[in-house]
């Protein structure tokens, strides 16, 4: 079987703010020569069984996974279930209620933005959308790809001296992120709930960028977090400096969690990720987790 090169975090255009299709990701998998990927597209399960099948034609495997987006100690964290079964209904019962918060978050996000003065109107955003709730992101994308936006003063920042948009994560940290002009309070299912369903998704419950600016997640959280059920932890993604790395990489190994290595690769709403770009992902991390789901 080899243990060739893996990606376990990559997102399809399922999860509105990516841009390829499965068919498109697993070709750059096979051009980059990745053994495996995993699509874990934010909180939808749309990619699946359909890229399995796609993966099979080109000789890529994919993992099936999904990132689910929490709250935990009123902190964002994203939690990825890999080798979860896309048909349990518990599955089904995490992302009906995850969809129906993400819609209401992402209502008072763009209400927030009226009441700011900024021309944007919920339809507009929904229409942009393909039935998949936006994340802070991808309404910062559509506000930004707006040609008022161009002429507003108050959002000059977010454009570089031709008049295209900068990297909407920007636009995100000041409007939308804790203590943002138009910040709207998480009310997005609590992890503890996600880690206690997970045995029943089938999924093996991965920790996301734990370093990342939103989540930073501390030795505290990890060690409730382990006795809650988390199983696997992302040390080696597109997020972490060097230091970081090596942190969670001694955190990972003290906790016995898999570590795990995934790009958060989206397209262009993160331009300084490109495909492959995390070569740390061994086909030994997909065994490892395996192992954990059949304990
Ligand atoms: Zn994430
Ligand atoms: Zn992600």
């Amino acid at each position: 079987m080899g243990n060739g090169l893996i990606d376990l975090h990559v997102h399809s255009f399922f999860s509105c703010d990516g841009d390829f299709s499965p068919e498109e990701l697993i070709i750059m998998a096979r051009d980059i020569g990745f053994q495996a990927i995993a699509i874990a597209d934010h909180d939808t399960l749309s990619a699946y069984p359909e890229a399995l099948e796609i993966g099979r034609q080109y000789g890529i495997e994919i993992i099936p996974s999904v990132e689910v987006t929490t709250v935990y100690d009123g902190r964002e964290f994203h939690l990825q279930l890999p080798l979860v079964n896309w048909e349990s209904e518990a599955i089904h019962y995490i992302i009906n209620k995850m969809e129906h918060s993400r819609l209401e978050e992402a209502r008072n996000r763009v209400a927030r933005l009226k009441e700011l003065g900024l021309k944007v109107e919920w339809e507009e955003v929904w229409e942009q959308c393909q039935g998949v709730p936006p994340l802070g992101v991808k309404i910062a994308q559509i506000v930004l790809n707006k040609t008022e936006s161009r002429k507003n003063p108050r959002l000059k920042k977010y454009f570089d001296e031709n008049g295209q948009p900068l990297a909407p994560y920007l636009f995100y940290q000041d409007f939308f992120a804790e203590g943002g002009l138009a910040h709207v309070p998480k009310k997005h299912i609590s992890l503890e709930e996600v880690l206690s369903l997970a045995p029943e998704t089938e999924g093996v419950p991965v920790l996301s960028h734990p370093g990342a600016y939103f989540q930073k997640t501390t030795r505290e959280d990890l060690a409730r977090l382990k006795k809650l059920g988390l199983q696997g932890l992302e040390v080696f993604t597109s997020y972490h400096t060097t230091e970081q790395t090596a942190f969670y990489y001694s955190l990972a190994r003290e906790f016995d969690l898999v570590v795990t290595a995934g790009s958060d690769f989206h397209g262009k709403i993160k331009p300084g990720v490109k495909f492959g770009q995390i070569r740390e992902g061994r086909y030994d991390m997909v065994i490892q987790l395996k192992e954990r789901k059949d304990q």
